[in-house]
C-alpha cells in the first residue's frame, strides 16, 4: 500500500503485526495492519474494503450473523 509521508508521521507505529492486531482488536471498528514502505514499521489502516480481513475481524463478522440469525429464527 501507498502510503504519504505525512501519513506516516501521524500514524501509531509498530514494531510487529501482532503488536497492531492487539490494539486492532481492541478498537470499536475494523483496522487492519499493513507494513509501511516509508519506515518500515507497522501501521493500522481503517480501509478495510477489498483487503483480505484480519482474522478476528472475520471472527467477529461471523457471530454477528449468528446473533443475527438467532433473532430472526426466534
Ligand atoms: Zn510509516
Amino acid at each position: 500500500m501507498r502510503t504519504k509521508p505525512g501519513i506516516c508521521q501521524r500514524k501509531k507505529r509498530f514494531a510487529s503485526e501482532e503488536e497492531a492486531l492487539r490494539v486492532a482488536e481492541k478498537a470499536p471498528f475494523p483496522l487492519r495492519p499493513y507494513r509501511c514502505e516509508l519506515c518500515g514499521h507497522i501501521h493500522l489502516t481503517g480501509r478495510t474494503k477489498g483487503m483480505k480481513l484480519p482474522a478476528f475481524e472475520i471472527a467477529r463478522r461471523r457471530a454477528a450473523k449468528a446473533v443475527r440469525r438467532e433473532n430472526a429464527e426466534a
